[in-house]
């Protein structure tokens, strides 16, 4: 029997990036960047104002005593100052617009009195005053943005700025999503005798949009030959397969008979987890397949351990697997039997930690498991983690911050 890390690695050794798209900026949202961005622009390319008020000579400032200035001009945002302030000078000014020559300073508007042509100034004010200086962002050559980074809204604003209408990112793995079995009702049609939902083409094909791929759904195979490989056909518009049930041994074997016999390179793997133990991986024509067990619990924890992490790699990212935690056992979290369990948790703030709690009862078909956790438990086999110990989580969705 394999260990979780044991078939992760041999799963991630025999899938690769994907190649790189153009998209444009308003589409790049949460990609991953396939391409290092270097700036050609200065950001702001002049010094300019943050402020409405009038942009004058420090020095003037520092002579003492209230100070009369004669207004000579006015530089409104999206114009260019028109002369340069000199000595006993000043020039209305508005934010976010170019500073004058001479100037080196503004003093805001409410901090001055009007007086005819000119103003009135009675404090002294530094050099750089309300002056954002040139360049104070990003200045030409500098490198912004590196590949793998993940694409969002500061970074879309940032290649905005510098004139990026498209960007170069990973393209999106599709993943095309097979259920298999007579007893499947689809979505829309209601269950007949002996029959149950499909469950798993739902939660399989958002997962994987969760993870970044998209998804194009196969739909329920009769367990027949010809329907499974009529059906798989469609794999030639994918990057990956993702099956669910009727995979594992003493099944019917079809959909292993189908891959055989579209030429697929086939491993059935018994990993040492609960639940999921039997999944396939494999290859057809180049492409990575899994065929994952079919209780709805089992199909998605082992989406998360082994198929997430694969199309995270595909996209480039360099971070594959979700964050971890250490946190407390609320309550005794056992896990009898041989295998690792991969136990559905709540995590709830207590103090300087996250308590965990077993969301319930952890069948395999639970599928309400799922909906309450918010992380899974790591637990080695034939292990009782007692109340109050520490306990390896690993963290599914965004969590209540920590009161400390
Ligand atoms: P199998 O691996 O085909 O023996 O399936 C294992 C269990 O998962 C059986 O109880 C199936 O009815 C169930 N199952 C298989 N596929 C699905 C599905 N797409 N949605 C919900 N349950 C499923
Ligand atoms: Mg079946």
């Amino acid at each position: 029997m394999l260990t979780v890390e044991q078939a992760l690695e041999q799963i991630l050794s025999r899938v690769h990036v994907l190649p790189a798209e153009r998209v444009a900026l308003l589409e790049s949202l949460d990609r991953v960047l396939a391409e290092p961005i270097v700036s050609t622009r200065e950001i702001p390319p002049w010094p300019n104002s943050s402020m409405d008020g009038y942009a004058v000579r420090s020095a003037d400032t520092h002579l003492g005593g209230p100070l009369r200035l004669v207004v000579i001009g006015r530089v409104p945002a999206g114009s260019m100052p028109e002369q340069p302030v000199g000595p006993g000078q000043a020039a209305r000014i508005f934010t976010g617009a170019p500073m004058p020559d001479g100037a080196d300073a503004v003093i805001p508007q409410e901090d001055v009195e009007i007086d005819g042509t000119g103003i009135v100034v009675s404090h002294a004010v530094d050099a750089g005053a309300f002056v954002r200086p040139r360049g104070e962002d990003v200045r030409p050559g500098d490198s912004v943005l590196s590949p793998g980074q993940v694409i969002g809204p500061a970074e879309v604003g940032l290649l905005a700025t510098l004139g990026w209408p498209q960007v170069g990112v990973r393209r999106r793995p599709r993943v095309a999503i097979l259920s298999t079995g007579n007893e499947l009702a689809d979505l829309g049609h209601e269950p007949g005798p002996g029959q149950i939902p499909n469950t798993n083409t739902y939660s399989l094909m958002t997962q994987t949009r969760e993870a970044g791929g998209e998804p194009i759904n196969l739909g329920v195979a009769a367990d027949r030959l010809d329907d499974i490989e009529d059906r798989l056909r469609a794999i030639e518009h994918a990057d990956v397969l993702v099956s669910s049930a009727g995979v594992s041994v003493g099944d019917l074997d079809l959909v292993r008979a189908a891959l055989e016999k579209l030429g697929a390179e086939l491993h059935l793997w018994r990993v040492s987890m609960r639940p999921g133990k039997p999944i396939t991986f494999g290859s057809l024509h180049g492409r990575p397949l899994f065929g994952l067990p079919g209780n709805p619990v089992s199909a998605m924890v082992t989406f998360e351990l082994f198929v997430r992490p694969a199309l995270r790699k595909m996209l480039g990212h360099a971070v594959l697997d979700r964050p971890r935690i250490m946190a407390r056992a609320a309550q005794p979290i056992p896990n009898p039997g041989q295998r690792r369990g991969y136990l559905r948790v709540t995590l709830a703030p207590e103090g300087d930690q996250y308590a965990a709690r077993l969301t319930g009862e952890q069948g395999s078909a639970i599928l309400r498991s799922m909906v309450l956790a918010d992380g899974f438990a790591v637990v080695p086999g034939d292990t009782v983690i007692e109340k109050g110990e520490g306990v390896e989580v690993i963290v599914l969705k965004p969590l209540t911050p920590l009161h400390i």
